[in-house]
C-alpha cells in the first residue's frame, strides 16, 4: 500500500473498484460539475466514478463537488473532492 493512502482522521483509503455496485452508487450524474454523459462517452472509457478511473479527458468547470455526498466515498474512507478533476492520489 502507498504511503499516502491514509486520509486526514490516519484510516487507511480504500482503492476503488469498478464494479456495479459503486457504478449504481456514484452520484457524479447529479453533480453540478458534471459534464454531461454524453461528452464524456465521447471523450473516456468510462463516464462517473473518477476515483476509481482517474480524472476525465475533459476539461472540467468547477461548480461544485458532491463527493462527500456519496456512499462510495464514506465506504471508501475517502477524504478528497474534484476526482473527475485530478489526477489520482
Ligand atoms: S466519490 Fe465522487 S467520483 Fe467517486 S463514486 Fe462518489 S460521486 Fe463518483
Ligand atoms: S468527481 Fe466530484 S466534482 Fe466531479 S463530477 Fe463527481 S461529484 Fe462532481
Amino acid at each position: 500500500m502507498k504511503e499516502n493512502h491514509i486520509n486526514e482522521r490516519n484510516i487507511s483509503i480504500r482503492d476503488v473498484r469498478v464494479n456495479l455496485r459503486n457504478i449504481t452508487n456514484c452520484i457524479c450524474r447529479k453533480c453540478p460539475s458534471y459534464p454531461g454523459m454524453l461528452r464524456e462517452l465521447a471523450h473516456a472509457e468510462a463516464p462517473g466514478l473518477y476515483c476509481a478511473h482517474g480524472k476525465s479527458r475533459l476539461d472540467i468547470e468547477k461548480k461544485g463537488c458532491i463527493c462527500s455526498e456519496c456512499v462510495v466515498h464514506k465506504e471508501h474512507y475517502l477524504d478528497s473532492a474534484y476526482y473527475c478533476a485530478h489526477a489520482k492520489v
